[in-house]
């Protein structure tokens, strides 16, 4: 049973994590992919391990931040494919890790930049693409920003992850006529590579305070989740069977944020 027989889906931050996972879930459902990552060798094993499934992929290197690269990204998936019926916003950065004061200008401009203006700029240039079919966007913002205020230094962080939430239900909105939903995913601690995108500061030791349960020891499971935990969620809110879902945001976190 293929939940997104035939449609076509861009998925940025698609090379690694979450947007790995969710290529490959919303391929093996039938769905045609985008991947949009930053060029790295991730990204080709991965649109390969959809092929070897018997799946359809192409790449378009792309970094978020750069809207020239955003639109011709979006051109060549509706070129190669026909339009857009999904868009999963997904790539982001955890970026430098400070006290406020110990924060740069360009490290706030650059986090901001992937996450926020990223989230922007994707579904801006997706839009000529969706409009006529109608569809569904996901953004991938966090529990950090939304419900849980511990991810120390990560200030830019944080705000990034809550204009994503109100940006994303701004869009619900203006988009429910033209039959597009809109919607936010907040994953708690997750598995993936997000390390190698975080730079903390020596400084950010100076306003770590104690928390009940080390991070990523979530109530339900004690661990990190899966990044297929958080693709199983990203299949249903891009499929038919949330049809009636829009402008909402659901955690996907264990519990980890009622801490
Ligand atoms: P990841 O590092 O494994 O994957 C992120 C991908 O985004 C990478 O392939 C990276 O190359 C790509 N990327 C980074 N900057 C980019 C840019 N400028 N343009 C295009 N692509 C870019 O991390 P992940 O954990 O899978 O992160 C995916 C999303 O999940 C992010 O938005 C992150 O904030 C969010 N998130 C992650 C966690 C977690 O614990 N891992 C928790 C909550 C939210």
């Amino acid at each position: 049973n293929q939940r997104v027989k035939n449609k076509v889906a861009v998925i940025t931050g698609a090379g690694s994590g979450i947007g790995r996972a969710a290529a490959m879930k919303l391929a093996e459902h039938g769905a045609k992919i985008v991947l949009v990552d930053l060029l790295d060798e991730r990204s080709e094993k991965t649109r390969q391990a959809i092929r070897d499934a018997g799946g359809e992929a192409i790449f378009a290197d792309t970094d978020v931040s750069d809207p020239a690269r955003v639109e011709q990204a979006m051109q060549e998936a509706a070129k190669q494919f026909g339009g857009i019926d999904i868009l999963f916003a997904n790539a982001g950065v955890n970026g430098t890790l400070a006290p406020i004061q110990h924060l740069e200008p360009e490290d706030w401009d650059r986090t901001l930049g992937v996450n926020l203006k990223g989230t922007f700029l994707s579904v801006k240039y997706a839009l000529p693409h969706m409009t006529a079919r109608g569809g569904s966007i996901v953004i991938t913002s966090s529990i950090n920003g939304n419900r849980k205020f511990t991810g120390f230094g990560m200030s830019a962080y944080s705000a990034s992850k809550a204009g994503q939430v109100a940006f994303a239900k701004m869009a619900a909105l203006e988009l429910a006529h033209h039959r597009i939903r809109v919607n936010a995913i907040c994953p708690g601690a997750i598995e993936t590579n997000i390390g190698q995108n975080t730079h903390p500061t020596p400084e950010v030791n100076d306003i770590k305070i104690p928390v009940i349960y080390p991070e990523g020891n979530q109530p339900l499971e004690r661990r990190a989740g899966h990044p297929n935990q958080v693709a199983d969620l990203v299949l249903f809110l891009a499929s038919d069977e949330s049809s009636h879902i829009t402008g909402t945001t659901v955690y996907i976190d264990g519990a980890e944020s009622l801490l």
